[in-house]
């Protein structure tokens, strides 16, 4: 079936550590129960989206994202499903780390992930993709291929360092590469509203980028650490603790937006 509103959507920071893999997950999750369908694309050669949704190294190796982007398995045929949820996936194996590199040498090469997606895309409502913690090729390529891109901020000292810089990309592949790039918000992760810190760092946000970060700020919470290493999103591990349902209300902010 067509979808009609369907949209991609980037996580992105060239940071890492800052919730990207965590928010993908667990947006992905609740998006899906809020009657979405969704797919996840795992653009990271650490493959922790892969992992902490419970896919095991073998299948991502079999199933992974490289293998679409280098023509060696159609789009279709990568796509499993998200254990124990109704998202599917195209996992990370770790042969996407040599891509990077080799991406630099094909045509086209900055929609390479845009066009090995293409024959899929329609099928979903929304495609998350989790982009690897650099600006290089593969980030780009998350980029060309989305219609928004969602940036985590972790509410620390270094927060505001480094965004300037990740939205002047997005600017740019906007002005060159994908006019319908735009920013759909900025969510702030590991909040600890013990921390004045933590409360500069979300009134400098507000200060500069007003309506465009989420209501909803995901705190510090030890469950959504806990949950990738027993390979389940929140939802699955945790239910009712705050983290899961921080994510609930981010994902029908999201869906509300999108
Ligand atoms: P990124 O993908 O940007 O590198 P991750 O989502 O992998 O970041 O998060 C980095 C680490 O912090 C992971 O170990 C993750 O489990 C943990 N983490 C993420 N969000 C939270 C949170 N809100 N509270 C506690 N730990 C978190
Ligand atoms: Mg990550």
């Amino acid at each position: 079936m067509q979808r009609q509103t369907r949209m991609t959507i980037s996580l992105a920071n060239q940071k890492g550590g800052v919730g990207k893999t965590t928010t993908c997950l667990n947006l992905a999750v609740y998006l899906s129960r809020l009657g979405k369908k969704v797919l996840l694309i795992d653009l990271d050669p650490q493959g922790n989206l892969s992992s902490g949704g419970g896919i095991s190294r073998q299948l991502a190796s079999e199933k992974s994202i490289y293998k679409v982007i280098s023509d060696q398995l159609p789009a279709v045929e990568a796509v499993i499903p998200l254990p124990g949820t109704d998202v599917h996936i195209i996992p990370a194996g770790i042969d996407l780390a040599g891509a990077e590199v080799e991406l630099v040498n094909r045509m086209s090469r900055e929609s390479i992930v845009r066009d090995a997606l293409s024959s899929i895309v329609s099928k979903y409502d929304l495609v998350l993709i989790d982009c690897p913690p650099s600006l290089g090729l593969l980030t780009i390529n998350a980029l060309v291929a989305s219609d928004r891109v969602l940036i985590p901020v972790q509410s620390e000292y270094y927060a505001l360092e480094g965004l300037g810089l990740l939205l002047d990309t997005v600017k740019l592949v906007k002005r060159k590469l994908n006019n319908k790039l735009e920013l759909l918000g900025i969510a702030i992760t590991m909040y600890d509203s013990r921390t004045n810190l933590s409360k500069d760092v979300l009134g400098e946000l507000v200060k500069n980028f007003g309506k465009k970060v989420f209501e909803t700020i995901i705190p510090r919470n030890i469950k959504l650490s806990e949950a990738p290493s027993h390979g389940k999103p929140i939802q699955l591990y945790a239910e009712r603790s705050l983290g899961a349902l921080s994510y609930q209300s981010l994902a029908e902010e999201v869906a509300s937006r999108v």
